[in-house]
């Protein structure tokens, strides 16, 4: 993807016309902010780090408190609206994005 300059908030069309590989078609989408899930505890890699956290010591990986950057990448959810296949769509780094009615 190209860079492109930052803004403080993009907006993105709550629909837009784009192509869906099951429908292997232009079909609209509906767009949905990606939001990373809740841990799960149960995970083998989650019960692994639960573990070496037990006890006396340190802790099993160092604290980050400092962070280069100040944005995050911010990724759309597509859904095709005709066969409700999902699609991931990265936008790059931005401050805000916001799903709107019309851009
Ligand atoms: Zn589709």
């Amino acid at each position: 993807m190209r860079a492109q300059p930052l803004r403080a908030a993009m907006r993105f069309p709550k629909e837009v016309r784009t192509y869906c590989p099951r429908c292997r078609a232009h079909t609209v989408h509906q767009a949905v902010l990606y939001k990373a899930g809740r841990r799960r505890t149960l995970a083998q890699g989650q019960r692994r780090y639960l573990r070496k956290m037990r006890g006396y010591g340190s802790k099993r990986k160092p604290e980050q408190k400092e962070f280069a950057k100040t944005t995050e990448r911010q990724v759309v959810k597509l859904k095709c609206t005709a066969c409700g296949y999902v699609l991931h769509r990265s936008l790059g780094r931005m401050k805000k994005l916001e799903i709107v009615e019309r851009v």
